[in-house]
This record gives C-alpha cells, structure tokens and sequence, in this order.
C-alpha cells in the first residue's frame, strides 16, 4: 500500500515536470513565412488526386479502381508510399488549420482502405506491386535482402511503414476511429506475417531500408497496451545498428543515411516506454554525431544520400546530391522526441538551426513543389517537384513538413508554458484558460512580443528559450527590464501571478559567424543568429528546374560550373567577417555578391559555402583545382550514362538485379561485387558511346568474370589499373549482365560509364 503510493507520487511529480507538446489544434500560426509555407502546402495537398493516390492499393485488393495511378516513383515499385503520407499530412494539416477538406478527404481515404482491407480478408493493406505473392515468400522465410531491394522489390517495408504512420496520425492526430481499426487489423496481420520468422530472419529481413517499423509497433502499443506489440517493436529493431551506438561507436560512414534515422526514433520511443537507459543512451549518442559532426551549416547530413566520412567533406562539397530532405525531416522527429524525454533545450538549437534553414528553404514559396537534394556545391541549385510528376519520398516528407510547424512552437508540463521559438502564432491552452499571442517578425527583426489572455489570474512560470546564437537577450514584463541568471540553451523562467492582458517583450542581439565544415576545411558558410546566408549567384542553364517525370526528375540536370571559379575569400582570416557590409538585419554585401538568408533564395544557382584562402594560398590552389576539373568535366563529357555501384538511386535508376551480392564503402567509394551475377539497364541513345568502362577497387582477373549485353558475351579489350575496357556494338538499350565464374567474387566494382570515346 504504501509503496504504491509512493511510486504514484514519484511518477506524479516527475509527470509534473515531464516536458509535453501542444497538441496542433492548440496553435494557430498567423501572417508570416512559416503561415505562408503551410498555406502552399494546403494547396499542394489539395492538388492531388486521393483516387490516384489509392489506386495502388484498390489494384491489389482486387477492387476496380477510380482513377489511374500516379507515374513516377507510384508506378515503379513504392506503389501507394506517398498515400501514406497523404494520411499523415491531411491528418496535420486538419489539425493546424481546421480546414474541412482535409477532414472529408482523410475520412475519404481511410474508409476506402477499409475497403480494400475488408476485401483482402486477413487484415492486409498495401500498394505494394504483387504484394500478396511477395509478402507470402516472407512469410515462408523466402528472404534475400539488401539495402534497398528484399527478394528484387523496392523497399517494401518502407513503403508499408508510410502506410502504418499515416493511420496512426488519421487517429492520434485526427481522432479518425476507423483508421485505428485499420491500423490494428494491419498491425495483427504483420505479426501473423513474421510469427514463424526466428529473430536471425526477422535480423535478415530489416538489412533492407525499413522506414520506421519499431517505432510504428511502439505506436501500437500505446494505443492498444497490448504487450505483443511492444514485443515486436522490440523485434523489429534493427541490431546491427542498435548495438555500435549502444557501445558508444559511430559506424555510420557509407551507410544509407535516411533508412537509420528512422529506426532511431523507434529505439528512443521503445526506451522511453520500458524505461531502458541504455537505448535512449543509443539514441542521445546517434543524434549528438549525426547534428554535431555530420551536419552542415543548413542542418542537412550526408551527400548522395549516404553519410560522409566525419573528417572529409569534399566529395559533399562537389556533389550535385546534397543533403536530403527527408533525413532533416526524421532527425527534427528525432530532436523533438529527445527534446520531450530529457527536457534539454540544446536539442532546440538544432531543431530551429534545420526548420529555416532546410526545411522552409526545401519548398517553393510560391508553386510550393519540394526539393530531395539541397546540394552544397558552389554556382548550383535545386529542383522542384511538381503535383503531377514527382512521386518522391521527399514529396511524401514533404507534404508532412510544412503541416505541422505548430508541433514545437510552445511546450508545457502541468503548471507552466515555454516558449520555444519566435513565430508569430496564437497558442490556446484551452485546460488552463491560457491564451498566448505572439507577434514577432523574427528573423528580420530581433524581437518578439508575447501577450497574454488569461481567463483568470493565475499563477505559473513563462519560460523563454535563450538561444545558443543569442549574444544576449533582454526580457521586459509591462514594459520593465527582468533580471535572470540563465544562460544560452535555457530557459529564462519568469514566475508570477499572471494576468489578463500582461505583455512580455524579448530583445535579441545576434552577430554574424563563419561556420567552417567540420575538421580542417578552409570551406566556410556565413550563419546569422539562426539563419544560414546565401547569395544568388546566377539563373544559368536551371535545366530540370521543375521536375518532370523521369526516374531521376529529382536530380539536377544543368552543368556543374567549375569549383574554381566560385567566389572565395581571400584575405587574411581575421578580415573575412568585416568584408560584410549589412544592408539589413540579414542581408549583407560581399565584394559583388549580394547575401540573403537561404530559406528566402530560390529559383536560382547559389553559393553558401566559401572557401577561405589566404592570397599565396589562393594562387597556388587555383592552378590546382583547374587541372581536376578539367579532368573531371571532360570525363563527364565524354560520359553517356553512368551507374555508380552499391548506391541506392542510381542502381534502381538502372534497373539492377541480382544474386550472391554484396555491396559496401571503401576508401571513399561505394562498390558492389557478386559471387553469381548482377545487371543493370544502360541507355545508350543513338550509339553514341562507343566504349564500357568499368571501375573498381581491385584488379579485375578476367578468368573469373564474363560479360554479356543483350545476351551476347563480349570481349574484354583491356584490364589494367582497375578499370576495364569493352567496346560496344551499335544499340540504343543495353541489357548488361556481369557473372562470376570458378565460384570467384568479382572485383568491387564501383562505376560503370558508358564512353564516346
Ligand atoms: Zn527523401
């Protein structure tokens, strides 16, 4: 008796202090950039057709469907991913705006996938192309994984993970009833699916990019208290990864980037309901590297979708794929969910650091298409998804971004209110009769004001974050300055009988820094306060601009302008800072170049980071990175198409298939070797390339190896300094197969090009 009244007080009192969102019915965003965002995404979402969106999912449940299916990413095998996001982003959005269409279209979408589950008859939804046949070689222990393909189908649990999420939000968020129904069905279905897999299968089975599924069963546990799916949550988590950063260990480099920070976020919700220390240790230690050692300026992590070495930027720096979209959306989720645990307003810094910088910056302000890859490359840009053409992840993590930007404005826990960031909204905590109205112009000014609307006089602490970037803040009550002792990465607590009609004004003083690229680089971006500049450096040759519908719509398509011809600063260091001349608060002249803040610069090629060179440097490096570009640019001219092995786009781009094969990072390069065969799809347009190249890592011994394309096996030309040689016969499509012989692998191949000359 007495011990359990004990522990009802502990866990009161920590309850008490335990950090809690508001829900987004609770805050309204009013006229500003991140009210601006959210309305062009109301628009965007409404530009898609639901009926299309489900086609996937009526094909597979047999149903006759309403409309054909989206092309692009809908039809090439993540049949039905971006309807689940759909769920998720009508669910929010509903929940921000109020908006009545979201509502009549969420309820649309889930009583139809309730159809189709009724149909299927075992509690099975999904969009997945021939899912029945594929999820029953599962289930028979079938399983041949890889990072991205399970028996040769594109990254079936990631898509079916959207599926899971978007249901969980139609009822968490959106207290849909049916889509909790649907969601248990599915959930008791996958647990019937993976009941005769040993933990070794199930281990087998998440080596293939998984999206979130320990967190979804998480999920459903809360929901549910059943324990069988916190069981499998548990299952479901992906132990190759778990266990280095359980030992304190970063083995990220080369891995996937995005398909690990979702399994993340799932350890951390695991530990949070078992009270497991050491997994949310994992997950503490996960978000510290990839946001202090792997992140750029921006917020954004690794270039081609995978995680660079920490020491070296420079591939980073070249590549046209910087820094995804979606991986800044799961490590926000991430941030947030240790942010609530720990109560640690250092995750905040990086939370605000990645919202302007990446995520308002990755929609168009006005078309509001999404951009996949913000690279970091001087002179180039970014390309923008259109309603009908780009069925990308980063669509589908887009449409969820720019709904939910009320999620971490505020916080509470039982008796007193924080204020997080500085946008103007209106905070209703409608329990306590709390009405909060902020009216700020932040970033382009240095103040915010708070007015409060209280029902009735109460007492309880406002607290206001001090930013990390803040030089100092002051904090007037009624117009009279407040002393406090906190200090950057806390909260300034003002306790007091509050009444109606308080106002509370808060005053920045933020500089400008250079932030260099972690270790050694001379490369450096200009970060004011929060916000990250950049300047417009030209509209030259924006080919791709707008995506159209190809496999790689999301990729640039213009020229790469020579890395030594970009802007740098050369001077001596402590000179660098002064060649600003402000024009604003966060618009700023150097030399010829005009900075603003990136989240506001579209439509056009930019430069954010600047390399820093003293003038003997300057001269010296130039002649240098002449000669490597020059060698560089002329490959790629020479170059028809390419396949760089082992990585995830380009080898789906060129249809890859295979068996026996394995693909990995070394000295900086990804590559893919294979013990029985593997092949690719090359385009080669009106012959033009009369030569395959191949790269690899080790010598190739042509006794091991034969080649064939289009069925025809080909005579190897040369083989020496890890590269082999092939000319071409005349055909516009080549059906390229590598097999092993004498039970040898092949060497780790990383490129393959097709050549002009
Ligand atoms: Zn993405």
């Amino acid at each position: 008796m007495k011990k359990t009244l004990l522990f009802l007080l502990l866990s009161s009192s920590l309850a008490s202090a335990q950090m809690q969102p508001f829900l987004l019915q609770d805050v309204k965003l009013t006229e500003g950039v991140f009210k601006n965002a959210q309305e062009v995404d109301l628009k965007y979402i409404l530009a898609l057709n639901p009926d299309k969106l489900l086609a996937p999912y009526l094909i597979d449940a047999e149903l006759p469907f309403k409309a054909e299916r989206y092309g692009n990413w809908e039809s090439s095998g993540l049949d039905g991913h971006i309807g689940g996001h759909y769920l998720s982003a009508l669910a929010m959005m509903y929940a921000s705006t109020g908006n009545a269409e979201m509502k009549s279209r969420l309820e649309y979408m889930v009583s139809e996938l309730a159809r189709c589950q009724a149909k299927n008859g075992n509690g099975y939804v999904g969009g997945i192309p021939n899912g029945k046949v594929f999820w029953d070689r599962i289930h028979k222990g079938d399983i041949d994984g890889s990072t991205f393909g399970l028996n040769n189908t594109w990254v079936p649990l990631y898509n079916i993970h959207k599926l899971f999420a978007g249901l969980r939000d139609a009822y968490q968020i959106a207290d849909n009833q049916e889509a909790k129904k649907v969601l248990i069905g599915l959930g008791d279905w996958f647990l019937e699916l993976i009941k005769p897999l040993s933990d070794e299968q199930i281990q087998q089975v998440l080596r293939t990019e998984h999206g979130g599924m320990n967190e979804v069963f998480a999920d459903l546990y809360i929901i549910t208290k059943e324990s069988k799916y916190l069981d499998a949550a548990q299952r479901l988590s992906h132990q190759s990864i778990l266990k280095p950063l359980l030992a304190k260990e970063d083995k990220l480099t080369g891995l996937h980037a995005n398909t690990q920070i979702p399994k993340v976020i799932g350890f951390e919700k695991i530990a949070k309901l078992t009270s497991n220390a050491d997994w949310s240790g994992a997950a503490q230690y996960f978000w510290q590297n990839v946001s202090q050692t792997r992140s750029v300026a921006f917020g954004g992590n690794s270039f081609r979708e995978h995680f660079n070495p920490i020491n070296d930027f420079k591939k980073m720096l070249v590549s046209n794929q910087g820094p995804e979209t979606c991986n800044s959306f799961n490590m926000l989720r991430l941030s947030m969910a240790l942010f609530l645990d720990k109560n640690d307003v250092s995750y905040l810094d990086f939370y605000e650091r990645t919202l302007y910088n990446h995520i308002l910056s990755s929609q168009h302000p006005e078309k509001g298409g999404f951009v996949y890859f913000t690279p970091i490359r001087p002179n180039h840009y970014r390309v923008y998804s259109q309603p009908e053409t780009s069925m990308w992840c980063c669509v589908g993590s887009g449409i969820e971004n720019h709904s939910k930007y009320g999620e971490l404005i505020y916080s509470h826990n039982t008796e007193d209110v924080f204020v997080n960031l500085f946008v103007p909204s209106e905070l209703n905590w409608q329990a306590k009769g709390i009405q909060l109205i902020q009216k700020t112009n932040f970033p382009y000014e240095n103040t915010s004001d708070l007015t409060l609307n209280l029902t009735k006089k109460q007492a309880f602490t406002l607290n206001i974050r001090y930013p990390k970037w803040a030089e100092s803040v002051k904090v007037l009550v009624n117009g009279k300055v407040q002393k406090f002792d906190a200090k950057p990465s806390e909260y300034i607590g003002l306790k007091r009988k509050w009444k109606k009609g308080d106002r509370v004004s808060i005053q920045f003083e933020m500089k400008t820094r250079l932030e260099y690229l972690p270790y050694d680089s001379n490369w450096a971006a200009f970060v004011r306060g929060p916000i990250v500049l950049a300047a417009k450096t030209s509209t030259e040759d924006l080919k791709g601009l707008f995506a159209d519908d190809s496999r790689m719509g999301h990729e640039t398509k213009g020229k790469l302008f020579p890395i030594n011809t970009a802007y740098a600063l050369v001077d001596e260091p402590e000179n660098y800072l002064t060649k600003l001349k402000p024009i604003d608060n966060l618009n700023f002249t150097l030399d010829s170049l005009h900075l603003q803040p990136f989240f506001d610069l579209h439509d056009a090629r930019y430069q954010m980071y600047f390399q820093t060179l003293t003038k003997e440097d300057y001269e010296k490096q130039k002649e240098i990175q002449k000669q490597n570009e020059i060698a560089l640019l002329a490959l790629e001219a020479r170059t028809i198409d390419k396949i760089n092995c082992g990585e995830q786009q380009p080898e789906v781009d060129h249809q890859y298939k295979g068996e026996q094969s394995n693909s990995g990072y070394d000295d900086e390069q990804f590559w893919r070797n294979t013990r029985s065969y593997i092949s690719y799809q090359l385009q080669n347009r009106n012959s033009a390339g009369k030569y395959l190249e191949i790269s690899a890592l080790d010598e190739f011994k042509i006794e091991n190896i034969e080649i064939t394309i289009n069925g025809k096996v080909l005579e190897i030309l040369s083989f020496e300094n890890k590269k082999l040689r092939i000319q071409l016969t005349e055909s516009d499509l080549l059906n390229l197969k590598i097999s092993a012989k004498n039970k040898m692998p092949t060497a780790r191949m990383t490129q393959i090009r097709i050549l002009k000359n």
